[in-house]
């Protein structure tokens, strides 16, 4: 089983998304191919973008297929409240 992948989270114009990487580790790259096909720029994260941006969806339900996991069967999200 290969389990190579991490999670960085991804600033965008408004707030961020975290998104899952191949790899072991984010090495310094500027920019990367995501698990979800997206190419998004890197860079080091604060620790505020880890706690405010969401995980992608995409890359959350590539790697739970991976695993042999029904996304649905997943409920993490829970969109009653918009974020800011
Ligand atoms: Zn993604």
């Amino acid at each position: 089983m290969t389990s190579g992948h991490y999670w960085l989270p991804v600033a965008e114009e408004v707030g961020g998304v975290r998104h899952a990487f191949r790899g072991r580790r984010w090495e310094g790259r500027s920019a990367d191919e995501a698990v979800c096909g997206r190419t998004v720029p890197m860079a080091q994260p604060s620790e505020m973008d880890w706690i405010t941006f969401k995980s992608c969806r995409d890359c959350r339900h590539s790697l739970l297929s991976e695993a042999g996991i029904q996304p649905e069967v997943v409920h993490a999200d829970r969109s009653s409240k918009s974020s800011q």
